[in-house]
């Protein structure tokens, strides 16, 4: 089974995604967009989350379900550190003596943790052993057709020590400014999850948990996205600029294989995702659609999404 989210959220003022400090300037990242405007095309800077920023929150909510349901979770893992076995002294942390065979190294990663398994991985020695990510995540980007109000701003910041005079060392001041450069839009990202990849091998396509095993990971992946959706906990500075804002919109299919929602950042992307499916129900293949617009909150489409994985025995 596959599952593909088409997700909007509006956040104002946020600092989710920083890309450098310059002296006191902490900056955005901002991503060139192609919009038109009066039948011409045209580039605008507007701000962006990487793909990387989302993947890294949705596998530190990987780590945190998985460990829920007691499955296995690697040390350096368990920390949010997603080192993913690159080298010698990461993989010698799940199995010693390393084994000289590509299939056993994948054995031996996808059992010991959960986060590689669905997060995928890059062993870059000899021999060289990847496992590409049974999720896929797009970069957050503003809508198209109010791409041209999305903003980043800076906001001047003071922070202050109170010091007297013998204690006040050369230039050490009691009060800095610094400025954090916010955003403001109406975002869209695309998050993929293919269910049957979870605990099977990348080398020979065979599963290497047994069904139970499997059907347990594939449900704390699901929850993991769900979690993550639910609590917008994913990007950087929430402590002090937790997006105004929250998701607008979501709509989820699943399908028996690969298949991805419209882009978000389009504004027809619901009823063209529901014109491509009723295409492959006419090639014989059963799908659920569920969108979270108004009325419907975006938890109960996701509930949705999670019975029908169940009626379908996914978990
Ligand atoms: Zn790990």
């Amino acid at each position: 089974m596959f599952l593909s989210v088409g997700v909007r959220f509006e956040a104002n003022v946020e600092a989710l995604n920083m890309v450098e400090t310059a002296g006191n300037y902490s900056k955005h990242r901002r991503v060139p967009y192609l919009v038109e405007e009066d039948g011409k095309l045209k580039t605008v800077y507007v701000p962006a989350l990487s793909g990387e920023s989302l993947a890294h929150a949705y596998q530190e909510h990987l780590v945190r379900e998985a460990l829920g349901l007691g499955l296995s979770v690697c040390d350096d893992c368990r920390r949010n550190e997603f080192y993913k076995s690159m080298n010698k002294v990461h993989l010698k942390k799940k199995v010693n003596p390393i084994p000289d065979d590509p299939r056993d190294i994948e054995i031996a990663i996808v059992r010991s943790c959960v986060v590689e398994d669905v997060g995928g991985f890059l062993y870059a020695e000899k021999p060289p052993v990847r496992r590409s990510s049974a999720f896929q995540v797009s970069y957050a980007l503003p809508v198209k057709s109010v791409a041209l109000f999305a903003t980043s701003e800076p906001q001047l910041h003071a922070r202050h020590a109170q010091m007297d005079t013998s204690s006040k060392k050369g230039n050490a001041s009691e009060q800095m400014i610094y400025y954090v450069e916010t955003g403001t839009a109406l975002y869209g990202f695309t998050f993929n999850l293919d269910l049957d990849a979870i605990g099977v091998s990348a080398i020979t396509s065979e599963p290497i948990l047994d069904e139970n095993e499997l059907k347990i990971r594939r449900e704390a992946a699901m929850r993991a996205l769900f979690r993550m959706l639910s609590s917008a906990q994913f990007g950087a500075k929430l402590s002090r600029f937790f997006p105004v804002g929250g998701i607008t919109e979501v709509a989820v299919a699943v399908t028996e294989h690969p298949f991805v929602v419209t882009s978000p950042i389009y504004d027809d992307y619901i009823a063209r995702t529901e014109r491509r499916l009723k295409v492959l129900e006419g090639l014989g293949e059963n799908y659920l659609f569920t969108v979270a617009t108004g009325e419907k909150v975006p938890e109960e489409a996701l509930k949705e999404a999670v019975d029908y994985l169940r009626e379908q025995g996914a978990f």
